[in-house]
């Protein structure tokens, strides 16, 4: 039988998830998951534990990041599966990509200070898991303590996107090379969550071509923040381009996602699952 309860995208306390990588893979294999991979932000420092824990619950394991790079302007996420967990040179650069974190999350906190709320980076500091990956999450949950926001949604409305006083304009990798450090660790590289961006139609036909150019090989399809129509649309494009698809839910938390892990709808059987691509990887 052909795979199709694939999650390919969720954080751990790796980065800004709230479950340890064991206990992800156990909430997973509980919800049929057949093939799951861990995608910590800018971070693979989780890799080993989820694999080994993945193992232990009777799923296929691929292993995963979603790197954070700057496009056109704006923030994208490219998820990485497939890759050697241990390639110098993916180390060493999503090592470059989380540097800039620290300093950020300085100056969102003073940005947060002028707007009456104290003491943020101390706030957002106990919600990290990894002192390397501290989040605008952590930030959200800390104000969601404070009573400041009802809800992380709120929080990120209110005080954490472009032009609120906890934004930074942040510059991550290029697309370049966040699709090499991948593609030369033996991994295969995906369009995060397409829909999510707010790019005119020739930014977005940019992305995808010059993805393909530096060797992209797929796209999210269907992923929590997408509407079933945004399946369909994000399924066409993934055609167009001669794109494989994927699938994962972005779980972060019980409390604040409202996708499970591996809860969402099979892949089109029209499409190439990027897994395909993936066949010799999988462990
Ligand atoms: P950062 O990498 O620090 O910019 O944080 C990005 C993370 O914030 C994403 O991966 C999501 O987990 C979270 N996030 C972004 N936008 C929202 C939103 N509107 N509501 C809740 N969480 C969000
Ligand atoms: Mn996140
Ligand atoms: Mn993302
Ligand atoms: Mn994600």
């Amino acid at each position: 039988m052909p795979i199709q309860n694939a999650d390919l995208h969720c954080h751990s306390v790796v980065s800004d998830g709230t479950m340890t990588p064991e206990d992800l893979a156990a909430r997973a294999a509980g919800n049929g998951v057949e093939l799951w991979a861990l995608t910590d932000h800018d971070e693979i420092g989780g890799q080993h534990r989820a694999a080994a824990a993945a193992r232990a619950n009777g799923m296929k394991y691929l292993t995963g990041t979603e790197i954070s790079v700057t496009f056109a302007g704006q923030t994208v996420h490219i998820i990485g599966l497939g890759f050697d967990p241990d390639n110098a040179a993916m180390l060493q650069g999503l090592n470059d990509t989380r540097g800039g974190r620290g300093p950020r999350a300085r100056e969102m906190a003073e940005g947060l200070a002028k707007v009456g709320i104290a003491n943020a980076y101390e706030g957002a500091l106990k919600y990290v898991g990894n002192p390397e990956l501290i989040s605008r999450t952590h930030f959200a949950r800390f104000l969601v303590e404070t009573g400041a926001c009802k809800d992380t949604n709120e929080v990120f409305r209110r005080f954490l996107t472009e032009g609120k006083p906890g934004y930074v304009p942040h510059r991550w990798a290029s697309l370049k090379h966040a699709v090499e450090w991948i593609t030369q660790a033996g991994g295969v590289a995906v369009i995060a969550h397409p829909a999510r961006y707010k790019f005119s139609a020739n930014e977005e036909f940019a992305l995808f071509s010059e993805f393909k150019t530096h060797g992209g090989k797929g796209v999210e399809v269907v992923t929590g923040s997408h509407t079933p129509a945004e399946y369909v649309k994000y399924g066409e494009t993934a055609r167009e381009f001669g794109l494989a698809a994927s699938r994962g839910s972005d779980f972060h938390s019980p409390d604040e996602s409202h996708t499970d892990l591996g809860q969402l709808p099979f892949l089109n059987g029209e499409l190439t699952p990027v897994w395909e691509l993936l066949a010799d990887r999988i462990q």
